[in-house]
């Protein structure tokens, strides 16, 4: 039961995310790097391999959280669809590969344009 609450409660934060991304009105990926750093939602690297991957260190959510084997940072991934979608005019997929909670250093989320 906790399972299907919890991934309720990671549906409403990925939601919310996205909708504050978009409310934005972002330009370009140099300003999400700005705004994140600027407001302390963490440090942004795009690594921009076969496809994006945008890695978060000192995430606000999950910095110095213990590894309990889950992604926990569900707000940040919509953040980043809902800006994306808005400055590439496409909807993408945004999923979280690496996270403290996973037992990394970092976060990372793959994005796949749609
Ligand atoms: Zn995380």
């Amino acid at each position: 039961m906790e399972r299907y609450l919890g991934a309720g409660a990671n549906a409403v934060l990925y939601a919310s995310g996205k909708e504050f991304g978009e409310s934005l009105n972002l330009k370009s990926i140099d300003e999400i790097i700005k705004f994140c750093k600027d407001n302390k939602i963490g440090i942004v690297e795009v690594i921009n391999e076969d496809l994006l991957r945008i890695r978060f260190y000192e995430c606000i959510t999950c910095a110095g959280l213990p590894k309990m084997d889950k992604t926990l940072c569900h707000f940040e991934g919509g953040f980043i669809a809902g800006c994306l979608e808005k400055i590439l005019g496409k909807k993408v997929q945004v999923k979280e590969t690496h996270c403290a909670g996973l037992g990394n250093d970092f976060c990372q989320f793959e994005v796949k344009v749609l």
